[in-house]
């Protein structure tokens, strides 16, 4: 076989079968393919879509393209979450270190920045001195230490999603159900978990932006969890405007930290609270989500996990300096400038895919694979779709490195933000929970202001 075969065959509607995904993977984690070649069939891939064997088989080949961290037989029992990616999405970096400090270990293997949405790892690093290139055996030994590891993967670790992920994002290939769903499994299996949570979000500013999609996509990852005995929930969690307040690496960094301190934006701590309650079911730390839930508030309040999160930082280098004063320790921006509403009335929307674009356009993302990121840039978004706002009034700061970064964070301001007259229907911020017993409808707690979380 050779890769032109395989894109031809694609290409016109064929299916690859498992020998070949699994040379593919292989070669793909050695480094022996074109990228160009690569390229044309993830591109083939997204037109033609893969049928439910192909997704396992590439999975598999994926995982298998690598090493996985042992189950351990005795010690803490091991759950993780992964989102699908969305802007403004920093619940991983308080959720990890919370659920650590609950006593349910966290092995995670994040990624970059992919299309719009941004990464885990580009914020952490935002961090002085903090590393997310870990060994395998630097992994476990952190998680057999002190419960946590927040990390990227290596040459180890599926390796072959490693070089599909960057590639996708410089190829616009990433809104494939196949393509996302064995590239999220593929890590996440890896882990040697006991249990995994996933935030699939819905909404514009989703990957995918419809709920039959979304549901789509979590079932074939909850179907690949199963595979290989792991029990996956689900909450589909909204993406219509940006999560929080901050949006940019260096920014969110400071907005994680004031949420473990037991502040931060209430639709950020609320998420962080419902994922952590899954996590410690899973985990088998608690039975009730509802005592899990106060498990996780006291963690908060009584410091411990933002501890947790300072032994983390300190042991992969990181300064710890950044859970006292995060806004002094991490770096920031040289311009600071308010974006002002255009007139009086309501903000309609704030689009989170030109809020995402803008950072790139910012310097904060990447258009290439190679591109080296400014963790400064980014926004403080003050308004959300539903306040009612005036003439002048601050919607959002952009943070920018100079005069023609600012003004790339104004278009996407004026293209992200409506202002217009009538109400708003606020959307709930949790919409559906999934398992591979069924979906749930949970369409209670409204997001943002007035009839939805208090902000
Ligand atoms: N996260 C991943 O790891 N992969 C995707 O395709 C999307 C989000």
């Amino acid at each position: 076989m050779t890769l032109r075969d395989l894109i031809e065959r694609k290409r016109d509607g064929g299916r690859i079968d498992a020998a070949e995904w699994r040379a593919f993977a292989s070669e793909l984690a050695a480094g022996t393919l074109a990228d160009y070649q690569v390229s044309a069939l993830l591109m083939a891939i997204y037109f033609r879509g893969l049928d439910g064997d192909e997704i396992v088989a590439l999975t598999e080949a994926m995982l298998e393209s690598g090493r996985t961290l042992e189950r351990p037989h005795a010690g803490m029992r091991r759950v993780d979450k992964h989102s699908v990616g969305g802007v403004g999405d920093k619940v991983s970096i308080v959720l990890a270190p919370l659920v650590a400090a609950c006593g349910v270990a966290v092995p995670m293997i994040s990624g970059r920045g992919l299309g719009h949405t941004g990464g885990t790892l580009d914020k952490l690093e935002a961090i002085p001195g903090f590393h997310t290139r870990l060994s395998l055996s630097q992994a476990a030994a952190q998680v057999d230490r002190i419960g946590c590891v927040l990390m990227g993967q290596t040459g180890e670790i599926a390796p072959a999603d490693r070089t599909l992920y960057a590639m996708r994002d410089a190829t616009a290939t990433v809104e494939s159900i196949p393509l996302m769903a064995s590239s999220i499994m593929s890590k996440k299996l890896a882990e040697g978990l006991d249990g995994l949570v996933l935030d699939v979000k819905t909404g514009a500013g989703a990957f995918l932006t419809t709920l039959d999609d979304d549901l789509k996509l979590t079932r074939t990852m909850i179907a690949l969890g199963e595979r290989h005995g792991c029990p996956v929930v689900a909450l589909l969690t909204d993406m219509d405007s940006p999560l929080g307040i901050a949006c940019g690496n260096a920014n969110e960094i400071v907005e994680s930290v004031h949420c473990l301190k037991g502040g931060g934006p209430p639709d950020l701590r609320e998420l962080v609270l419902r994922f952590g309650a899954e996590m410690l079911v899973l985990g088998g730390a608690e039975v009730e989500h509802s005592v899990a839930r106060t498990r996780l508030e006291l963690a908060i309040s009584s410091g411990r996990a933002l501890e947790k999160f300072r032994e983390i930082v300190a042991a992969q280098g990181g300064d710890p300096s950044v859970c006292d004063d995060p806004a002094m320790v991490v770096p920031s921006a040289s311009v600071h400038e308010a974006y002002p509403s255009p007139r009086d009335g309501v903000v309609q929307r704030v689009e989170p895919r030109a809020v995402g674009k803008g950072i790139t356009a910012m310097g904060g993302g990447r258009t290439k694979m190679a591109d080296l990121i400014d963790p400064t840039v980014g926004f403080q978004i003050l308004a959300k779709p539903g306040d009612r706002v005036a003439r002048g009034q601050p919607l959002a700061t952009i943070l920018a490195r100079d005069d023609a970064s600012a003004a790339a964070g104004r278009a996407a301001l004026d293209a992200a933000f409506v202002v217009g007259d009538g109400e708003v229907a606020r959307r709930p911020l949790i919409s559906h929970r999934v398992t591979a017993a069924g979906v749930e409808t949970l369409a209670r707690q409204l997001r943002d202001g007035p009839g939805g979380i208090p902000r």
